[in-house]
Order: C-alpha cells, then structure tokens, then sequence
C-alpha cells in the first residue's frame, strides 16, 4: 500500500513541477489578444515624441537598417503581428513596422 501512495505522490509532484513550468506561457494568447485591442501609440504622445518614434520605420532617421519594432527586444506583440505592446508605452500598441530611438535587437 505505501508503495503506491509513494507512486501516486512522485506522480502528483511531477504535474506540478510541470504546471509551474508552464505557468509562465499560460497567458501568451491573452496577452496577444490584448495587445491587439490596445490604442495605438498617436504622433502627439510626449513619449512617443521623445523617442523619436514612427509608424514606419522607413521613414525614422537613424534607425539601423532592418530595425522595426517586430524585431526588438520591447515588443510584445504576437510573431506575425501588425500591432502589439511595448514595454516603452504602457497600455498602448505600437506598430510592428514602427521604430523609436530605443529599440533593441531581440536575442
Ligand atoms: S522600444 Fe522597440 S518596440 Fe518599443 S517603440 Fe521602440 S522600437 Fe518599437
């Protein structure tokens, strides 16, 4: 009898340990949804001023050529994405295509 209660014990902590381990992907879709929803950072914003930062990156003087949004570090949106979150502007999206002055290739 202990044996199996020793068996179902190693078994429960495994499913643990694995739902502590999953645990940190458990919001991704969410997240990415709500990114999708958020407003998207306007020309006006004082941050958005401060950093230098465009829609477009094509048209951003000083951007790294290739540097957008969907390749930096800060961007929070969904692979794929046309718009997500940044870490730079809170409670509001930016465009994958867009760039500022902080961006940070994404490892
Ligand atoms: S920090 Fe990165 S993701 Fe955020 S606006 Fe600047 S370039 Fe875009």
């Amino acid at each position: 009898m202990k044996q199996v209660t020793d068996e179902a014990r190693r078994r429960l902590l495994r499913s643990a340990a694995l739902g502590v381990a999953l645990l940190p992907f458990a919001g991704l879709p969410l997240r990415a949804a709500i990114a999708a929803d958020l407003p998207l950072v306007s020309a006006d914003d004082p941050t958005a001023k401060a950093l230098k930062y465009v829609s477009d990156a094509s048209k951003a003087s000083g951007a790294k050529p290739g540097s957008k949004c969907a390749n930096c570090s800060n961007y929070q949106g969904a692979a794929g994405s046309a718009q997500g979150g940044c870490v730079l502007f809170p409670g509001k999206a930016v465009q994958a295509t867009g760039w500022c002055s902080s961006w940070t290739a994404r490892t």
